[in-house]
């Protein structure tokens, strides 16, 4: 990992409040060879160094320590970068007391499952903020060195101590629990379904209108591994093939999410090749496809070995499953980690 600082003094003379950046890369960190080219650019590309000087006004707000740890789009994230991004900020909050807080540049295609792994693994009251960007570095109005700015002026605020980790792109702040790419294109292409942002950010300061209230870290203490579990994700549609079902099961993945249609329905070709299923279960959470409202228990999970995701998306589902396998939970265990889930004790 290389190390770059920008000053660490105000103009004054007084001191900032300190801050770790932690580069991974995305489209904030992306390059077009045209000014106008919004699609076709390479993504990853610009050191974190260079991210943090082609926005000098930083300087006025904190002093900010660079480091790289990885430099690719977020589609090409691997677990071993997780492992080390985890290791890393639970390092820097560890033997930096004065540290005020990280922020996380990403890619935008992933972002909401780093926020959401970090807000299970990451317990510290200091702001962990992660930021991107949906158009690359080179583009007429680039939105990455506005985001940044703000989220760097949300890390510092006491507004978001004790928030949990936080998301910031285009004025909002975000819950990682609620957080979600909603659109291909455009500069405000994140939401939080049903609950809305948590609050924003502009050049007035940063304003949070409704307490975060997920500071649940039941992962804080677990030490990542190096090889980590199988939890794929099926996605229902009309007449799913249950080839896939069957196959995660006969691979013996340890973890599995069923994206059911509407409120987590599966279909009966799924269920089958569930019931018919004779060898060890994965832990299964039934999600959604719908992108927002809960998956309650149904009649026939507990028969099935499934639970209903409650509120997470089916990707946010995986990263909650494979934190699970990693610590070696029962179904019940898991249970107790589901936002919003409504199953009958009988049921388990
Ligand atoms: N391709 C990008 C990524 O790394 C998209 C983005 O950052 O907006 O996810």
């Amino acid at each position: 990992m290389s190390g770059a600082s920008v000053s660490s003094l105000s103009k004054s003379g007084s001191s900032l409040p300190r801050l770790l950046l932690l580069a991974t890369g995305g489209t904030i960190a992306g390059r077009a060879s045209d000014v106008t080219s919004l699609n076709h650019y390479s993504a990853g590309v610009i050191a974190a160094e260079e991210l943090l000087q082609s926005v000098p006004q930083l300087r006025g707000l904190a002093a900010i320590e660079a480091e790289q740890i990885a430099n690719v789009d977020s589609a090409d994230l691997q677990f071993d970068h997780w492992r080390r991004l985890v290791a890393r900020i639970r390092e820097a909050l560890a033997v930096d007391p004065d540290l005020a807080g990280v922020v996380i540049t990403h890619g935008t295609n992933t972002l909401e499952e780093t926020a959401w792994l970090l807000q299970l693994l990451i317990d510290d009251p200091r702001p962990v903020v992660l930021v991107g960007a949906m158009r690359p570095a080179s583009a007429l109005s680039a939105d990455g060195p506005l985001n940044l700015f703000q989220a760097v002026q949300v890390a510092v605020s006491s507004e978001a101590r004790g928030q949990g980790v936080l998301v910031v792109m285009d004025g909002q702040i975000h819950d990682a629990r609620d957080v979600t790419k909603v659109a291909t294109q455009g500069v405000g292409a994140f939401a939080s379904p049903g609950r809305g942002p948590l609050g924003w950010v502009d050049d007035a300061g940063v304003y949070l209108s409704t307490a975060s209230g997920t500071r649940q870290v039941p992962f804080a203490e677990l030490a990542l591994p190096q090889q980590w579990p199988q939890v794929p994700i099926i996605y229902g549609c009309a007449e799913p093939e249950p080839l896939i079902l069957t196959a995660c099961l006969k691979a013996g993945v340890q973890g599995l999410v069923l994206t059911g249609t509407g409120a987590g329905q599966l279909s009966v070709g799924e269920r089958r090749a569930l019931e018919a299923w004779t060898g060890p279960r994965p832990l299964m959470l039934r999600a959604n496809r719908c992108g927002s409202g809960p998956v309650h228990g149904g009649e026939q999970d507990a028969e099935l070995g499934l639970l209903p995701a409650g509120l997470l998306s089916p990707q946010k589902a995986r990263v909650l499953l494979l934190l699970a396998v990693m610590a070696g939970l029962d179904q019940e265990q898991l249970l107790q980690l589901l936002p919003i889930t409504l199953v009958q004790d009988e049921q388990l």
